[in-house]
């Protein structure tokens, strides 16, 4: 199949929108990563996004809603329940309070719910959960193509499955080309990992996965912290949102939860892994202490100052630029001393998958 290149011309909106409508599959930008959105009502759609990925069908998919929902008479919760998204037995539960109290605050962003689900979304969507993962994603590009549309789209990650997440149109073409029916090109993205998931839960919070909105900011909102939810193993089926191995580059990436230059045993660390003069150094921010980074074939800096959401925005980018580049065989990451809250939660859940949990001799502390 060819790949059609589209920018985001209101014509590009319109063609994108006729190729949905006709079953296709096309990748969006969205404010976190791209999306590989297809109609989220119809099975032979849905059924081209998990084949173009290579992505199992046990892993589900996140709806993303058109904002003009926000302005339906009916309220969000009762809008969304009468389009068949949602389930009514939202309305009459303990979670209706945080819904709402969570929509309000965080929609359109980069927050997913995952809340029982309606009579018109199929089973391939959820992976045969009476639940759904629904977003109100705020990207201009995806909301226009929403709001042309008389159904929501479903979309995971624009990434062959398992592979580091898009935030540029040239990534999505490195995926998918030949694959899906046309990629929309949005300029890269604004947060550049993906959204928070939480599931509502009698009444309290589960967190799935970290991501665009933190923890802190969920609490200040319903009033407690979300609880953390026991990652499993990738082998683990029943497990959605949470497999260990993912966002992974195809060399061996290794992460040392702390600053590099505070690691207590660098020189053995660094002779564990070979030959450094083929060491890609992934960097949080910039090395205080004498330890040399010039020396290294390649290394990228997340961000200058160190700041969560610059890093977040780079993050993918450089993972593939090291990935690519053929001076190096091994990538080695670092985290701030901190990074348990905000972006940079996000961030060391990322790498974490990334390094697909690989042990690094004794000197790695586990996150
Ligand atoms: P992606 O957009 O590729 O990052 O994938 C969407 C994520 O949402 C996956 O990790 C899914 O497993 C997760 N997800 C989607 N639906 C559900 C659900 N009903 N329950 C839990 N997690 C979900
Ligand atoms: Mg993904």
């Amino acid at each position: 199949m060819k790949t059609e290149l589209l920018d985001s011309s209101p014509h590009s909106i319109g063609r994108a929108c006729a190729i949905l409508e006709s079953q296709k599959i096309v990748a969006l930008p969205t404010e976190t990563v791209y999306g590989l959105a297809g109609n989220a009502f119809d099975e032979a759609s849905v059924r081209k996004i998990f084949s173009a990925k290579s992505r199992p069908y046990f892993d589900p998919l996140i709806v993303h809603i058109s904002l003009k929902v926000l302005s339906d008479p009916a309220g969000v919760l009762h809008a969304l329940i009468r389009d068949g998204i949602l389930a009514p037995s939202l309305a009459a539960s303990s979670d209706r309070s945080n819904f709402e109290a969570l929509v309000k605050a965080f929609w359109p962003g980069p927050l997913t719910l995952v809340v029982p689900r309606g009579p018109l979304i199929p089973d391939v969507v959820t992976g045969g959960h009476p639940t759904v993962a629904i977003r109100m994603p705020s990207h201009e590009v995806f909301q226009s193509v929403l709001g042309l549309l008389s159904f929501p789209l479903a979309a995971p990650s624009a990434n062959r499955f398992g592979r580091i997440s898009p935030t540029t149109a040239e990534h999505v073409r490195a995926e998918l080309d030949g694959r899906i029916a046309a990629i929309v090109d949005g300029g890269p993205c604004g947060i550049g990992v993906e959204s928070t998931i939480i599931r509502l839960e009698e009444g309290g919070i589960r967190l799935l996965r970290p991501g665009g909105v933190s923890s802190a900011e969920i609490a200040s909102i319903t009033g407690s912290v979300p609880r953390t939810q026991q990652r499993l193993h990738s082998s683990a089926p029943e497990a959605p949102g949470m497999l260990d191995e993912h966002y992974a580059p195809r060399k061996p990436l290794f992460l040392i939860p702390e600053p590099i230059d505070s690691h207590p045993d660098l020189r053995e660390l660094l002779r564990e892994l070979g030959d450094s003069s083929r060491l890609g150094l992934l960097l949080h921010a910039p090395v205080r202490s004498s330890f040399d980074v010039s020396s290294f074939k390649s290394h990228r800096i997340l961000s200058g100052s160190g700041d969560g959401a610059e890093a977040a925005r780079n993050l993918f980018s450089f993972m593939r630029e090291l990935d690519e580049d053929p001076f190096v065989d091994v990538i080695l990451a670092d985290l701030p001393e901190n990074h348990f809250e905000g972006m940079f939660a996000a961030i060391a859940d990322r790498l974490q998958r990334a390094s697909r949990n690989k042990p690094l001799g004794q000197s790695v502390k586990k996150l």
